[in-house]
């Protein structure tokens, strides 16, 4: 009997495997342009890492982690989010002590979450984030938000939103939690049971409740603003100012809480819609932590961090027509030898290789014809073929498939005409212009090349 994949898990090959390196390029790109350097902690984590980081009140502790006894009966966690495990390696070695802070960091991999599976919700799914560590300046929050926004731009997502909201520090939410406790409780008899337990462990997450009556109560609800502290007022005020400075479009959501129990101050989420209207609800989302590294072992610093999910960034490219998830991959060189020269046409693919080409060799014996059009199927640039002639002849043939021209070369002299095929290829890519300049910053296709003939021509000079 066949074996299919674990249910909530999805297979990642061909060309969406190819765009989630390109999407973790970019962003690993951002990340390092300003000043963000990789972190890779474990997968497996002891539970008490997640318990306490995120918190017994949410969600995600109290019933989606894959927490599982190991052989010495330790109870062991798959990460469900990357930032109560990058506290826990900054508190283990001491991360903190003797440099300037922040901490910067960026990490890319799988997180697991036990999950009911649904279109855009995995078990096992990819986050891409960064967290900065130690510093409460709040202009730390600006730099964060700004550059989640500029990894979005970056990938060309046109339709972000980004919510806003301050769930202040610790005394401003605790008295807004009592006031949210006094609020819901003469409607807590005929709520879910999700909300029940969510009183007493965290009633902010009532607010994120998603069966509809739930959600009518909760509308009415008193908004944290009313509960905020002068100083986190400010703060947030200041935030927000900042935002505007710097031309980043931004809503603020009173209702917004975020799942994680560890979040305090500043808080957002991106939302996106797709160009046809599609809802893709959030795509990334983060805040501020003050307790969270304390808790894991470390030092009393507050951090930030926000984190992307990978499956739906690719949704919203696709959907946007920004990534193309049927096109056509290219390439170099196709080896194409008889049965007798089989070897030697490996052995020169190889050294061909060398020089960066992407070259596929077939491996079937099949006819010339048969293999010439497998080259045009890969949409190969060069075809290189060597048969029982060149074998004997110590040649090769190689053939430019789209002009369909040929010449036969002595073995020695093969790398030299293939690298001027893809030189020459190159300059066409580029250059379309007559003059046949070298000049790499000209552009002659729109007639601005800059080159002495040219402007000689133009009566530039
Ligand atoms: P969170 O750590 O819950 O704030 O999630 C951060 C981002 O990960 C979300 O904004 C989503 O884009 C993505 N995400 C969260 N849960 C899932 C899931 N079950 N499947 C796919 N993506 C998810």
């Amino acid at each position: 009997m066949a074996i299919n994949n674990v249910k909530g898990t999805h297979d990642i090959y061909g060309n969406e495997s190819g765009a989630y390196t390109a999407i973790e390029n970019l962003l690993k790109t951002v990340a390092e342009i300003f000043t963000y350097s990789e972190m890779r902690p474990p997968v497996l984590e002891h539970s008490e890492v997640f318990i306490r980081g995120v918190g017994e009140g949410s969600d995600v502790v109290r019933k989606e982690m894959y927490t599982f006894l190991d052989k010495a009966d330790r109870s062991i966690t798959l990460r469900p989010e990357f930032t109560a495990g990058i506290m826990r390696v900054i508190a283990q070695n001491k991360l903190f002590a003797n440099v300037e802070l922040p901490l910067k960091y960026y990490y890319s991999g799988p997180v697991f979450r036990y999950e009911r599976p649904q279109l855009g919700r995995y078990r096992q799914f990819n986050q891409f984030g960064v967290e900065a560590v130690g510093n409460n300046s709040p202009y730390l929050d600006l730099e964060i938000i700004s550059m989640a926004y500029t990894m979005l731009q970056s990938l060309g997502l046109e339709n972000v939103k980004i919510k806003i909201n301050s769930l202040g520090d610790e005394a401003s939410r605790n008295s807004y939690k009592e006031a949210l406790k006094d609020y819901f409780r003469p409607y807590l008899e005929n709520m879910c049971d999700d909300c029940k337990s969510r009183f007493e462990l965290n009633p902010l997450r009532i607010l994120d409740c998603k069966v509809p009556e739930d959600h009518e109560i909760a509308l009415k609800c008193p908004a944290i603003k009313e509960y905020l502290s002068e100083e986190s007022k400010s703060r947030f005020d200041l935030v927000v100012k900042g935002l505007e400075e710097m031309d980043i479009p931004y809503e603020i959501d009173d209702g917004l809480v975020r799942g994680l129990d560890y979040y305090s101050e500043t808080v957002f989420e991106f939302q996106y819609t797709s160009k046809m209207g599609k809802d893709y609800g959030a795509i990334g989302g983060g805040g501020h932590y003050d307790k969270l590294l304390k808790e894991l072992g470390g030092a009393d610093l507050p951090g930030i961090g926000f984190s992307f999910g990978i499956e739906r960034l690719y949704s919203v490219l696709v959907d946007d027509g920004l990534i193309n998830p049927n096109e056509e991959d290219n390439i170099d060189i196709y080896v194409m030898a008889s049965s007798e020269a089989k070897l030697q046409a490996l052995i020169i693919a190889n050294r061909l290789r060398m020089y960066g080409y992407r070259i596929d060799y077939c491996f079937d014996d099949t006819k010339l014809a048969n293999m010439l059009k497998r080259a045009d199927k890969k949409n190969a640039y060069i075809g290189l073929i060597i048969g029982e002639d060149e074998l004997r002849n110590g040649t090769v043939t190689i053939k430019n498939m789209a002009t369909k021209e040929q010449m036969t070369v002595p073995n020695e002299n093969v790398d030299d005409e293939i690298a001027n095929m893809i030189e020459e290829r190159e300059h066409h890519m580029h250059h379309h212009c007559d003059c046949g300049c070298e000049d790499e910053h000209s552009s002659c296709h729109d007639d601005g090349c800059e080159c002495e003939d040219c402007k000689n021509k133009k009566g530039l000079n």
